[in-house]
């Protein structure tokens, strides 16, 4: 075994307080593509700004465009061998709560209790109202959808209705804010899987961790900008490793 493995099992054993915080890059092993990895979703379709979303119908019919046809990959996405380690830590009591930047509900799907996943940047399983937050299921925008493109209005207030997600220039949540801020200040160790970290104010959350005293490991393919705040990084897969590494 290499010194990175020993070493980062030592810190899971001696850990009494372990967050865990999640990228989009937890969930390539699913057959999710990321943002930013060589052919992720960036290099596709650039984001959708949510001043743009408010501002232009054409903006607000191709953001629900790109939704129906990511669908199809996200319904046939399973949870990975990174997900299941990270639920085996949260059924152990290891871990309180998992911290995610994720859409896919894939935690959720992986054991982890609904309550304890933590989504900073939403969901993209439901549809809400911008004015009422009134909540829309995905089948009734898609009819409307099919119908020439026509774009979903609120029941309730007549509101523009969009997935549940943040998008860039979106207010984040404030309440999961608070809860992710709270754990990180609480944790003895943060485990960053999967992220550029380039993200903000999410990418402040294992900054913060690591200031109020924990531990930070970081596990991700590629560098990232909070590489060089962490007490262990490894540029390794995160399935295979996670799993060799919780089963310890
Ligand atoms: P990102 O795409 O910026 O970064 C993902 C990182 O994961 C990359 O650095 C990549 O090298 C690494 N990675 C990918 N697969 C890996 C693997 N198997 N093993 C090790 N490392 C791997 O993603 P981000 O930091 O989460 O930020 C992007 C935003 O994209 C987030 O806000 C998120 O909401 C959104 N997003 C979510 C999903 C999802 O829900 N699955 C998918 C795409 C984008």
């Amino acid at each position: 075994m290499d010194m990175e493995i020993s070493e980062f099992a030592q810190l899971l054993k001696a850990s009494r307080n372990l967050v865990v915080f999640t990228g989009a890059g937890i969930s390539t092993e699913s057959g999710i593509p990321d943002f930013r990895s060589p052919g992720g979703l960036w290099e596709k379709n650039k984001p959708i700004d949510f001043s743009d979303f408010m501002q232009s119908e054409e903006a607000r019919r191709e953001s629900w465009r790109r939704k129906f046809a990511m669908d199809s990959v996200l319904s046939g996405a399973d949870p990975n061998k990174g997900h299941l380690a990270i639920s085996s830590l949260y059924n152990n009591g290891r871990v309180r709560a998992v911290i995610t930047q994720n859409i896919d509900g894939l935690h959720q799907q992986s054991g982890v209790r609904d309550e304890d996943v933590i989504e900073l940047h939403g969901n993209t399983t439901y549809a809400k109202c911008l004015s009422c937050h009134e909540r829309m299921s995905l089948d009734d925008v898609r009819k409307i959808f099919e119908q020439d493109e026509a774009l979903p209005v609120c029941g309730t207030c007549g509101g523009i209705v969009k997935t549940a997600t943040i998008s860039f220039g979106q207010a984040m949540p404030v309440a999961e804010m608070r809860r992710a801020e709270a754990l990180a200040q609480s944790a003895d160790l943060f485990l960053a899987i999967g992220s550029s970290l380039v993200v903000y104010p999410a990418a402040e959350i294992p900054l913060l961790a690591k200031r109020s005293g924990a531990k930070l490991i970081i596990l991700n393919r590629e560098p990232t900008p909070l590489d060089e705040y962490a007490d262990l990084v490894l540029r390794r897969e995160i399935g295979e490793t996670l799993d060799f590494v919780t089963k310890m």
